[in-house]
């Protein structure tokens, strides 16, 4: 399903400014999935463009994996109030969206445990499986997932930010040209 920008699926269309689209290159065999879109995004309709999204591209180019040759987006497309959570309800609504962002994707991002949760469709701790390659069954093929730590945990926990960089370390070495 292609993203409405006037969509009212859920109950976030209520507060938010806009809606925020995927970013980057729309072709890329890999995409980074975030939580939801914050303030700045809200007025921007960017997808990680406020402090974790700087922290984001700082990593990305520490790395050499450059943000514009892979795509970025979000689990919900709207911005929760007071950045609260997604419910399960606005991430269900917004599901057929993320849907038509996987489908011919080679491996996929999860950043942070809400977007790593609802792609698995299961609970888990970051601790024990950031890093590890998962399977996922979109149409009838199958992506490599790898859930690992939201950039806005990086801006205060060392542990989240090395596991970080170890994901886009693993991201550059499958896919060294982008
Ligand atoms: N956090 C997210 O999960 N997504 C954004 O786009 C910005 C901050």
């Amino acid at each position: 399903m292609f993203l409405d920008l006037d969509c009212t699926l859920c109950r976030l269309s209520e507060k938010r400014t806009h809606v925020v689209p995927p970013a980057g290159d729309l072709y890329s065999p890999v995409l980074f999935i975030g939580e939801a879109p914050g303030e700045k995004e809200d007025m921007k309709a960017v997808p990680f463009v406020g402090k974790a999204g700087r922290m984001l591209d700082r990593i990305l180019a520490e790395e050499g994996l450059k943000r514009g040759s892979i795509m970025i987006t979000n689990t919900v497309k709207c911005r929760p109030p007071a950045n609260r959570r997604p419910t399960q309800e606005e991430t269900m609504a917004c599901s057929p969206y993320l849907e038509c962002e996987l489908r011919d994707r080679q491996l996929v991002v999860a950043l942070g445990k809400t977007a790593a949760e609802s792609l698995l469709q299961t609970k888990l701790t970051l601790k024990d499986c950031a890093n590890q390659t998962f399977s996922l069954m979109v149409n009838g093929q199958k992506i490599d997932l790898i859930p690992t730590y939201h950039p806005s945990a990086c801006l205060f926990n060392l542990t989240a930010r090395e596991g970080l960089k170890e994901t886009i370390k693993i991201v550059k070495a499958r896919f060294p040209d982008l």
